[in-house]
């Protein structure tokens, strides 16, 4: 289903959702939190959800939904969004890295904006039934014997709801983590640092529907050109880079040492930041909690595939939670966590793999080299991150 207008759109007032319980309350409206949120309400749970910002937002991100992305919403039934998009298709990637290029080819994916995609995700959640809260900080209370407690605030409201079930969708830089007993957040202490901008000042050799990928020592930056004509430029970079230069200035020595189209305005633009991009929620479920997507662990971005994870996993925790919310159980967390690892630790494997031989400029080079002359080589590993998925949130009803 469409939606075309947006604007001040919440169903529930602030004072409303205190008054219910709820049977699951997911905290976050980015690419996980709308999915799970909209698969738990089509299968009759009664849900809110519930975002900090304003949507549409934007958001830092490199935009390639790969896929397997592109397979998970077909198999949500999410496919005319897409299309309603008018996201560009995505068939390969050029990589660089010092001298050396390479052309991979992809299985079609999307270019698309997350100002788009989210704001158009909670509209599809809240017409499967979902509330939802905008400009709204969700943080857990407290966990009674039947029911968990968050407060919620906004500017200077506040108020207490009660949930059967909690969604922890709030993203890599989640406090619910935190907030909840016997979970620990852990942070890679040599992760880089994500930021992103867009620009509209196009460079004319600039290929659409072909992501851009330069690795240099201070990070890697991927460029892609989405449905509003704009590229989206997101990178992952090295702190102590970051800290020295500023996230334009890291971004254009970068884009410098590659011979890829140069954007002319990368110290001007808006730089938006993420904190370390390599974290994992342990264990990412408690009594009545279950992680998803950032919030429950998240490498780095090189293989694109952080949007296919939250979409699966977020189809995934609501058939979970839509049960733990009926009749709770104590292994249910036990059983959510299994059941995550069954749907992506592998694909993490391989991205953590990919992502610490990216440290080797020289070694990155080679591989680069290699790829250029043989670019099939990369193909078995693309094809497997590729794969499709059994569809996470069971037959559709
Ligand atoms: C530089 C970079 C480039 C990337 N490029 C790609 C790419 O090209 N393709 C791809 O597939 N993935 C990419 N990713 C990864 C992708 O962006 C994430 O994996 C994805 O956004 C995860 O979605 P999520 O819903 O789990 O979290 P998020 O999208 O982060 O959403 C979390 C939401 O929770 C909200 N929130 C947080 N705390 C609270 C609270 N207390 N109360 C209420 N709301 C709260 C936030 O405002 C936010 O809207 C990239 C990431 C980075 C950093």
């Amino acid at each position: 289903m469409i939606h075309p207008e947006s604007k001040d759109r919440e169903t529930i007032s602030f004072g409303d959702a205190s008054r219910d319980i709820w049977d699951i309350v997911v905290v976050g409206a980015g690419v996980s939190g709308s999915i799970a949120a909209r698969e738990a309400a089509r299968l009759g749970s009664k849900v809110l959800l519930v975002e900090k910002a304003t949507l549409p937002r934007r958001k830092v991100c490199g935009c390639f939904l790969n896929a397997n992305a592109v397979a998970s919403l077909a198999q949500l039934d999410l496919t005319p969004l897409l299309v309603a998009s008018g996201a560009p298709a995505v068939r390969g990637v050029f990589v660089a890295a010092g001298r050396h290029q390479a052309y991979l080819p992809l299985p079609t994916g999307a270019a698309l904006s997350r100002y788009w995609l989210d704001e158009h995700l909670s509209l599809e959640a809240m017409a499967a039934g979902a509330s939802l809260l905008l400009r709204t900080e969700a943080h857990l209370a407290g966990v009674d014997s039947d029911c968990c407690r968050l407060r919620l605030t906004r500017g200077d409201e506040e108020a207490e709801i009660r949930s059967r079930i909690v969604v922890a969708a709030d993203g890599l830089a989640g406090r619910l983590a935190r907030e909840t007993k016997g979970c620990q957040q852990f942070i890679n202490p040599h992760s880089r640092v994500g930021v992103s901008a867009a620009t509209s000042l196009v460079p004319e050799a600039y290929q659409p529907g072909t992501i851009q990928m330069v690795v240099g020592r201070e990070g890697y930056i991927g460029s892609l050109q989405v449905e509003d004509g704009r590229v989206e430029i997101a990178a992952a970079l090295d702190p102590v880079a970051m800290k020295r230069f500023g996230p334009g200035e890291t971004v254009r020595r970068i884009l410098h040492q590659s011979p890829l189209p140069r954007f002319e305005d990368v110290g001007e633009l808006t730089w938006q930041g993420t904190m370390p991009l390599s974290c994992r929620t342990s264990p990412p479920a408690g009594e009545r909690i279950f992680f998803v997507g950032d919030a429950a662990g998240y490498i780095e971005p090189f293989t694109g595939e952080g949007m296919a994870w939250a979409i699966a996993s977020g189809a995934a925790v609501a058939v979970t939670a839509h049960e733990a919310a009926r009749h709770y159980t104590p292994d249910l967390p036990r059983r959510w966590i299994a059941k995550r690892e069954h749907l992506l630790r592998g694909r993490m494997r391989l991205c953590r793999l990919v992502t610490q031989s990216l440290r080797h400029q020289r070694l990155t080079e080679l591989n680069v080299a290699l790829l250029g002359r043989l670019p099939f080589l990369a193909a078995p590993v693309i094809r497997w991150l590729n794969r499709p998925r059994p569809n996470p949130s069971g037959p559709r009803r």
